[in-house]
């Protein structure tokens, strides 16, 4: 396994396209959801490549930001991050599969258990190795995606009781919809975790260690915080949905970038990329841009997205190709190498992650996470 190649070796040699995250930006994030949290740790999510921001750059700044712990989706992600040197706490959030096990014991990362049986097979497979789990109880509460549901969860924590190589350090759940205007579900949910919990309460035994707030759980749910909250989308600037209540007050910090690589001017009449399905019926002033889907810019986005160029928004029209699109701008100027901005701000003008979503039907989540590992990422901070 190697980590994934960066393109770029300073930023005289950067490709056109690229991605800029400011790393001052993530930090007051983080900030503002640790004080929103009051005396809850923070788990950083740094899942899908920290959510197109860059795994490993982003969750080194999350150490030295003083990240509680680390989430990741699946084992690969945290090895990557043991072998770039971080040492903080890592959950795999996802599920795991039995031979992985040795894995996760080497590279010390925190096992998700989400049954009986794969919590006997962690405890037996470490006692094997003479090793001790660390592990996080993983219980369904109203998502069915994986963890014992609420109504069995009885026999886990029972059975964790007696597994001499496991250390159960947490217990947690997820939320299907606290992105939601009603929270009906949401609510329910909580219920439910804390009749899980009450267990270690009826046995006096110490509770590991509790959490279930995403980010929309954070913002709108605060009995949902118990001892540590994890943040994804959020912290990267985003809001959860267009409902979900803004009780924190964070930035986007990523921009999306590239260059006119290409100016002409159209005739009437002459149809513009695959398809042909858009012409002019004037001429008209046209850039070509070297940035496509193969990058991640959705193809839904032919003819309905914009872009900005020298603090306008022009239209993309045609269809986007893998690796380039046209830009409309009627009679608005602009020269090669100008800067276009994908997402984010210029010149007075935003193009959210939210916007892109609405037009290319789907979740700024999806935008973010969408960005190739093609496309370089920079980062910025205002002490650099
Ligand atoms: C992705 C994920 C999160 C973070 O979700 P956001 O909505 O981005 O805050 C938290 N917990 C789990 C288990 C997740 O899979």
């Amino acid at each position: 396994m190697s980590p994934p190649a960066t393109i770029f070796a300073d930023e005289e040699a950067v490709r056109p396209t690229h991605v800029e995250v400011d790393l001052t930006t993530l930090a007051e994030n983080l900030a503002a959801i640790r004080t929103h949290v009051a005396g809850a740790k923070v788990m950083t999510i740094l899942k899908a490549n920290a959510y197109g921001h860059g795994l490993v750059p982003v969750a080194q700044h999350m150490v030295r930001c003083g990240a509680d712990y680390l989430g990741v989706a699946f084992l690969e992600e945290g090895i990557l991050l043991r072998r770039e040197g971080i040492t903080t706490p890592i959950l795999v959030l996802g599920g795991i599969a039995g031979e992985q096990i040795p894995l996760f014991l080497k590279y010390n990362l925190t096992l998700t258990a989400p049954s009986v049986e794969k919590l006997r097979l962690i405890d037996e497979v470490a006692s094997m190795l003479g090793e001790r789990a660390r592990v996080h109880l993983k219980v369904d509460t109203g998502m069915e995606r994986i963890g014992i549901h609420y109504y069995n969860a009885e026999t886990l924590l029972e059975a964790a009781l007696s597994c001499q190589h496991v250390e159960v350090e947490g217990i947690f759940s997820h939320f299907a919809n606290a992105d939601a205007e009603d929270l009906g579900h949401a609510r329910l949910q909580v219920e439910r975790f804390q009749e899980v919990l009450s267990f270690y309460e009826r046995r006096s035994l110490p509770t590991p260690m509790r959490h279930m707030a995403n980010s929309a759980g954070i913002l709108q749910l605060p009995e949902s915080h118990f001892d540590l909250v994890r943040p994804g989308i959020l912290l990267y600037g985003v809001y959860p949905s267009q409902e979900c209540l803004r009780t924190i007050t964070v930035k986007p910090a990523l921009t999306w970038k590239s260059r006119v690589a290409y100016f002409k001017v159209v005739q009437a009449g002459h149809p513009v990329s695959y398809g042909s399905t858009w012409q002019s019926d004037h001429p008209v002033r046209m850039i070509t841009v070297p940035v496509g889907y193969g990058d991640g810019y959705f193809r839904a986005l032919s003819s309905k997205s914009e872009v900005i160029v020298r603090g306008q928004r022009y239209p993309v029209v045609g269809r986007v190709c893998m690796d380039q699109l046209m830009v409309n701008l009627e009679q608005g100027t602009a020269y090669n190498g100008d800067e276009v901005v994908l997402l984010g701000s210029s010149g007075g003008q935003c193009i959210s992650a939210e916007e892109i979503a609405s037009w290319a039907g789907t979740i700024p989540y999806e935008v973010l996470t969408n960005i190739n590992t093609r496309v370089p990422r920079l980062y910025r901070s205002e002490d650099a």
